[in-house]
């Protein structure tokens, strides 16, 4: 108990576990999985980390309706644009009016399979702070970029094109940073811990030189399981975890929030 409580007094940032479903699941896998009990106890006290859900932009009605206290929802995209004439979309406002409370922006999916760049996701990004919605931004080289050593170059470069096109530099304090390097998303590759570390610390530097705001919430993606989440939750930059294959199996998702550890 003394150590518990010391654990979840000490200055270390509340960590944040992203279960991204992408295009899965059905009504009924979003409605139990909200009211079904979890396998492991979620209240934010216990474990000192946020527990979000990102189902498919069809379902967040029915998750927000469902969702306990200690699990929040998320969307895995937004619009650009404030309203209007953009058929398909979905506003920010949409999202906030729902019960929604973040969005995941500049997912390497939506880049590599819709032209997703990153001015786009920049003007996406100061749509989602006027909102008051947290936004997940979504950065990580290639596997080309991997193989070359490019990948601090890379990072940097993704940041200032994506800054660049947001008004908001002196809010971004508010805004989660994924490092999910795009060769690891659903390959079961990551990584190692020093490579986490590095990059991150590259992407704390930039965003620090940039907006003037000191230590940027940053979490890793990229084929996080419940065998490796123990080991990548020990990388003292790492607040979180963005999570896709793994979060569909409840259980699994389950163990790597146990595995995750207490902070
Ligand atoms: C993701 O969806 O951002 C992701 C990291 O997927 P996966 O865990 O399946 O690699």
């Amino acid at each position: 108990m003394v150590v518990f409580l010391y654990c979840y007094r000490c200055t270390r940032m509340k960590h944040i576990l992203i279960a991204n479903w992408k295009m899965n699941g059905l009504k009924g896998d979003i409605h139990n999985f909200c009211t079904q009990p979890f396998p492991v106890d979620i209240s934010e006290n216990i474990q000192n980390k946020t527990l979000i859900l990102c189902p498919p932009s069809i379902y967040l009605g029915l998750a927000c309706a469902h969702a306990p206290e200690n699990l929040l929802i998320y969307a895995q995209d937004c619009s650009a644009y404030e309203k209007g004439a953009y058929t398909g979309e979905i506003s920010v406002a949409m999202l906030a009016d729902m019960g929604v409370k973040g969005v995941l922006l500049g997912h390497s999916e939506r880049r590599i399979y819709h032209g997703e760049t990153d001015a786009r996701v920049g003007k996406k990004l100061a749509a989602a702070l006027t909102c008051g919605l947290t936004p997940v931004v979504c950065i990580g080289e290639t596997r080309e970029d991997y193989e070359s050593k490019q990948t601090q170059v890379f990072v940097e470069a993704q940041i200032a094109a994506t800054l660049d096109s947001c008004d908001y530099v002196s809010t971004l304090h508010n805004i989660v940073w994924a490092y999910e390097p795009r060769w690891a998303i659903g390959t079961g590759k990551t990584p190692t811990q020093e490579e986490i570390t590095t990059v991150i610390q590259t992407i704390r530097e930039t965003l620090e030189g940039k907006t003037g705001n000191p230590t940027p919430h940053i979490i890793y993606g990229g084929s996080v399981t419940a065998q490796n989440a123990h080991a990548i939750s020990t990388v003292p930059s790492v607040h979180g975890a963005l999570i896709g294959g793994a979060s569909l199996d409840k259980d699994c998702l389950a163990e790597i929030i146990r595995q995750w550890g207490s902070f």
